[in-house]
């Protein structure tokens, strides 16, 4: 992975970012953030390793989020410290990373921080986060842990103590701590080895498997309900005909607002070498 700087940030940024440690250790076969991750990414990624780049101004939140490993360090004596963690299924070592994570062994409970935005909280965790804790309680239990208990501890980096005094589902504190519900253990075990197995396939496959929709963050195409002289919409809805009926009632106009796979378009690391994403690009060359 190169590194670019095309915003002209300080340089004491630029080489944090450069020399960033992660992963600690040995990492296996699979991390566990990949493995609950689209194994066309993974693949890419290894295929262009040597060609991938990323600018240092889109690493800045993952730098702030390293940033908690460093606060948990000085916190909690008695939680366990090990970095990584590892177990093995299907013939591949998993392993998983806990300096972002803390785990109480005499309560089994097991703490994930994450830095993120208030409103990524305001309906709960997210379905990503439940996966990652479980594998992670997986890797414990493996490891000897008797995790019973998840939860994410969120480090709010946009609250507004004016958006609290608001109300409603906005969180009340800068800190907010959510339960993550904890899977049987029948229902972990399968998940795992179905993971590894998909991740497997697509290391032998002649075509890559497609990413699925909410691997490419894909939001859907909406239909806003306008009237002229104003310019919020009076309804976003996705279906096209309740949209219509709504502005014939409101004697408006309906705007249609494209989808898109904000992840394709925007964040993904290898979308440059993805035929999914873009029909030509470089997927199979390599293969
Ligand atoms: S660019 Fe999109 S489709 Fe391609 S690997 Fe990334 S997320 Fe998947």
């Amino acid at each position: 992975m190169h590194i670019t700087n095309n915003a002209n940030l300080p340089a004491a940024i630029v080489e944090a970012v450069t020399n960033d440690p992660y992963p600690h250790g040995r990492v296996g076969d699979i991390t566990a953030t990949s493995l609950i991750d689209a194994p066309r990414i993974r693949v890419l990624r290894r295929r262009h390793a040597d060609e991938l780049t990323e600018d240092a101004a889109e690493r800045i939140w993952a730098l702030l989020g390293q940033a908690v490993h460093t606060i948990l360090e000085r916190a909690e004596p008695s939680a366990v410290t090990e970095r990584r963690l590892y177990a093995e299924v299907d013939g591949w070592q998993v392993s998983g990373q806990f300096d972002r994570a803390v785990l109480y062994p005499e309560t089994g409970l097991l703490q994930d921080y994450k830095v993120t935005s208030a409103w990524a909280v305001v309906n709960g965790f997210k379905p990503e986060w439940g996966r990652q804790l479980n594998v992670l309680r997986w890797l414990a239990l493996h490891n000897g842990y008797p995790v019973t208990r998840l939860q994410v501890v969120a480090l709010l980096r946009d609250w507004s103590r004016g958006k609290a005094a608001q109300g409603g589902r906005y969180p009340q504190h800068q800190v907010a701590v959510l339960e993550v519900p904890v899977w049987a253990e029948n229902v972990l075990e399968d998940y795992i080895r179905e993971r590894v197995q998909l991740h497997q396939a697509a290391e032998q496959a002649q075509e890559l498997p497609e990413c699925t929709p909410e691997e490419r963050w894909e939001r859907p195409t909406t239909y806003a309900v306008m009237r002229k002289g104003r310019k919020s919409a009076i309804r976003v809805l996705e279906d096209p005909e309740a949209a219509a009926q709504r502005a014939e009632q409101e004697g408006g106009y309906v705007e249609t607002r494209p989808g898109r796979a904000v992840r394709c378009e925007e964040y993904c690391p290898v979308r440059d070498f993805c035929d999914q994403a873009r029909p030509g690009a470089r997927a199979e060359e390599a293969a």
